[in-house]
């Protein structure tokens, strides 16, 4: 570990829109300094699954805000090999299909999955030894406001748009970047915690970067702090 034992714990927020690149960045950061990290998207689709696999109706607010409480949601956090689990059950593929990732803003904007699933991060954070790297859309606003140190990536949408299409093997780009747009629009306009930038959050455009130009960046953030700069 590069971090060494003598480095008190640190927690970094890093929050942004869809295809900016923050899983790879959080996971590569955490990696290098020997950090735990959390994916909190993946907590959201990991809840949104239960509900499309119970048959709750995810249109209906009501209906999901009942169920909120019901599934366990289990999340690994190691860097190199982060695990999900509901109710026991590896969902790390079924949460990355299309019908998750159009249904996920709808129940993670209902305030009951909301308290739950922050409740759950702030736990898992606290108890982090060494440190953390949680990614999400309001880990600096809400989910963690004393963060050491937040960032919010961005990106234009069509580099946004041909990252998520490269990924996901071919998808046609216009319908990738529609998507991308709609999903945004919901997750930035909901009542409860939407994805914004915190005031003291650190902004980086990855347009024109490499992700490990960005990788490089944060730890240099991270650094920074960590020196008291
Ligand atoms: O990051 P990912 O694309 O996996 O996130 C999936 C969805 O989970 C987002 O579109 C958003 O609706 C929700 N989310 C959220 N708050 C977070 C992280 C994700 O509402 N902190």
């Amino acid at each position: 570990m590069e971090n060494g034992a003598a480095q008190p714990p640190v927690i970094v927020a890093i929050d942004g829109p869809s295809g900016t690149g923050k899983s790879s960045t959080s996971k590569a950061v955490a990696a290098r300094l020997g950090l735990r990290y959390l994916d909190t998207g993946a907590q959201y689709r990991a809840i949104t699954w239960w509900m499309v696999s119970n048959g709750i109706d995810v249109a209906d607010p009501a209906a999901v805000a009942a169920a909120a409480g019901k599934p366990e949601i289990v999340s690994g956090v190691d860097p190199a090999d982060p695990t999900i689990e509901v109710d026991g059950v590896d969902v790390a593929g079924p949460i990355r299909t299309q019908d998750v990732t159009s249904k996920v803003s709808a129940v993670s904007a209902v305030p009951e999955v909301r308290t739950r699933i922050t409740e759950l991060q702030r736990s898992i954070a606290a108890g982090a030894e060494g440190g953390i790297v949680v990614e999400g859309r309001d880990i600096g606003t809400t989910v963690l406001p004393d963060a050491d140190l937040k960032v919010f990536l961005t990106a234009s949408a069509e580099a946004r748009a041909a990252r998520r299409s490269g990924e996901l093997k071919g998808a046609d780009v216009d319908a990738t970047r529609a998507a991308l747009i709609k999903r945004d629009a919901a997750d930035s306009g909901r009542r409860t915690s939407p994805l914004a930038k915190a005031g003291d959050a650190i902004e980086v455009d990855t347009t024109e970067l490499t992700l490990q130009q960005v990788i490089e960046c944060v730890i240099t953030l991270v650094e920074e702090k960590r020196a008291g700069k």
